[in-house]
């Protein structure tokens, strides 16, 4: 456990802007930063980051949070963690309390099994330059392939020794568990013997990073003749490492990424640190697999511009189809350099150097879908049959393309590769897009996995699902954006006392919507806003003052993201929309006052032009006595409405 005070101290250390920027690449606009949400797929920036309020929101999928709730959804930290991230940041020492058994578990084995691949990793780069056989196999192996001292330390390379368990052993007595050591496949322990070994031994070593810089796991590639051997081994899955969600070089790589808003995608890890050593730091591998969703998603923080190198050969090439049509399908622009027979970036930057490999680059980036219909019309030749595959297979493609320019760009140009007409071939691609939609609608539509028989409920618990909320009303939203925002701002209201004096009197915002909306004895129409008046009305009562922290940690995704929506909106938003409706503008910058008394008049008028129109829709077919009721009640609200509608400035008229 860390202490209340300890978290404090870190809360108010961590800026938000700069820690989500160590995984989204974010520009300034105006007081908020934004960018490319990184919890779902988008094109145009929708995910808003505001310094001044300590919160994340997008817009496209609802997420939003502070600082905290960023790392717990994005690095999947516990909270605890999430801290510990926060206080190794910002150099916040932590005084633990007691940790609950479970936790402590938990925390030791991820702990141990950083520690133990940050262990590693300084353990085989030390071979590498302060060990005879280190020197004079692995570093001689790094240098024969051209690159430089400075590179290899950049990337962290190392070596681990042609022994049976020489790692293993340095690693015991250094004070970690065989758990730890099996745990991240630094060590093998064979079942049968018992016997133990270094997985990674007589490799060069390639350690990987997290976005964050640290250690996760290795890639290390052999270097005898044995034919048996593979030539790279990659650590398992483990705890702290999967394969799938990682790309090699893209900690190094980040910042030139976001830069150059491009992304090189090449094949291996040598061709990664290569293209860095060259000057093109802006290049990653995926990592010991085929590209997967989550790997193009991690580019997608940074950039969505992506071009694949591929070696010359056409089975290379082949190979990668399936990729680059997972690559359009995240709506990524994908480009493509293809080397000439027999080079790879690696290859090519040692032969020709950095500037002629940049030159290369910039002259023969193809367009992909192009690319794969002259590979495969290659094959298809004269065959009628196997030509109107290959139309159907293009224009799937071409369905995935995102851009309807670009969509229409491409079918200019691949029907006239083809020899189609244009019409041909756009016909065929909207045939694959609304074959698309349908196989989409159909999985939307499929039911929710049955309960079994054992575990269902019994029927009086079965509730309904929760229908989506509506919008709020524009004024209820905006008192609640009052309250957030401003409720703590001290208002001076002047009246006149009993003895004619002129009088001063301070509330917060807060104190006067909650007492204003209580004293008329009304409540807000929408259950959301209704939720965050009450919780203030609390907090008033027992503070004073509105935590809007309450808020923003809740579990409650629905109250959570809606008071993060209302705390990040711009006031002009919301002007405009009040405009259109013939209200008055507010604007809080120039009379927090005015806008505050204006925009609960406003409110109470909507709500009693409400009440008095249910009123007389119950007077029709009411008993004579509930009439009298009805009538008077109606009355009532008039009369409050016609003294709101005086102090607005005009006539308040129920819905008709
Ligand atoms: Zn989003």
């Amino acid at each position: 456990m860390i202490d209340q005070e300890t978290i404090q101290r870190i809360t108010d250390a961590a800026r938000i802007e700069e820690v989500i920027g160590d995984f989204v690449s974010l520009k300034k606009r105006g007081a908020n930063h934004i960018g490319c949400c990184p919890f779902h797929n988008e094109k145009t920036p929708s995910f808003y980051v505001s310094p001044s309020k300590g919160i994340f929101k997008c817009f496209g999928c609802g997420e939003a949070g502070d600082v905290v709730k960023f790392l717990m959804k994005h690095e999947h930290y516990t909270y605890p963690e999430a801290l510990r991230w926060l206080a190794d940041k910002y150099h916040i020492e932590i005084k633990e309390e007691e940790q609950t058994e479970e936790e402590k578990q938990r925390q030791t084995e991820r702990d141990g099994l950083f520690h133990v691949s940050e262990f590693a990793q300084k353990y085989f780069a030390d071979l590498l330059y302060n060990d005879e056989m280190g020197r004079a196999v692995g570093l001689s192996y790094f240098h024969e392939r051209g690159l430089s001292d400075e590179i290899i330390k950049r990337f962290g390379l190392g070596y681990c020794l042609d022994e049976w368990s020489d790692f293993t052993d340095h690693a015991l007595k250094a004070g970690y568990s065989d758990t730890v050591l099996e745990k991240t496949g630094l060590t093998v322990y064979k079942e049968d013997t018992g016997k133990k070994y270094d997985r990674f031994r007589g490799r060069v070593m390639f350690p990987i990073y997290s976005i964050s810089g640290r250690v996760l796991g290795f890639s290390g590639r052999v270097l005898s003749k044995e034919k048996q051997a593979a030539k790279y081994v990659n650590s398992p899955d483990s705890d702290i490492y999967n394969k799938s969600r990682i790309l090699y070089g893209l900690y190094q790589a980040r910042a030139a990424i976001a830069k150059a808003d491009k992304c090189y995608l090449v094949e291996g890890n040598v061709d990664v640190i290569s293209m860095h050593q060259s000057g093109v730091e802006n290049t990653v591998a995926s990592c010991g697999t085929s590209l997967t969703v989550e790997q193009i998603r991690l580019i997608k923080r940074y950039t969505s511009n992506v071009t694949v190198l591929y070696d010359g050969d056409k089975a290379g090439v082949k190979a990668a189809l399936r990729a680059i049509d997972l690559l359009f399908a995240e709506g990524m622009h994908v480009r493509l350099v293809l080397f000439p027979d027999d080079e790879d970036p690696d290859s090519y930057a040692q032969k020709y150097g950095s500037t002629k490999l940049q030159e290369f680059l910039a002259a023969h980036e193809d367009n992909f879908i192009m690319y794969k219909t002259r590979v495969l019309l290659e094959d298809v030749k004269d065959d009628p049959i196997r030509k109107a595959e290959l139309v159907s297979e293009t224009a799937r493609s071409i369905a995935l393309v995102t851009d309807m320019l670009e969509r229409s760009e491409y079918i200019r140009q691949c029907s006239h590769m083809l020899k189609v007409s244009e019409e041909v071939l756009s016909t065929a691609v909207a045939r694959a897009m609304g074959a698309a939609r349908q196989k989409a609608a159909e999985k939307d539509a499929e039911p929710e996995a049955q309960p079994s028989q054992q575990e269902e409920a019994p029927k009086q618990q079965i509730v309904e699902p929760a229908r989506p909320l509506s919008a709020p009303p524009e004024v209820e939203r905006h008192l609640v954006q009052l309250l957030l925002n401003y409720g703590n701002e001290t208002l001076c209201q002047t009246f006149t006392a009993e003895d004619g004096s002129q009088q001063e009197t301070n509330y917060s915002v807060a104190q006067i919507v909650v007492s204003d909306i209580r004293g008329e004895q009304l409540s807000f129409s929408h259950p959301l806003c209704q939720r965050v008046l009450e919780q203030c009305g609390l907090m008033v009562d027992m503070t004073g003052k509105v935590d809007t922290q309450y808020f923003i940690d809740s579990n409650d995704d629905a109250l959570r993201t809606f008071c993060a929506t209302v705390m990040m909106d711009t006031y002009s938003l919301c002007e405009e929309s009040w405009r259109k409706k013939n209200i008055y503008p507010p604007k809080v910058e120039d009379n927090l006052l005015k806008d505050v008394t204006d925009s609960l008049n406003t409110f109470k008028s909507i709500r009693l032009a409400q009440m008095i129109e249910e009123r007389r829709e119950r007077l029709i077919g009411a008993s004579e006595e509930d009439q009298m009721q009805l009538l008077a009640e109606i009355k009532h609200y008039s009369d409050i409405a016609r003294q709101i509608g005086k102090a607005l400035g005009f006539v308040i008229t129920p819905k008709h």
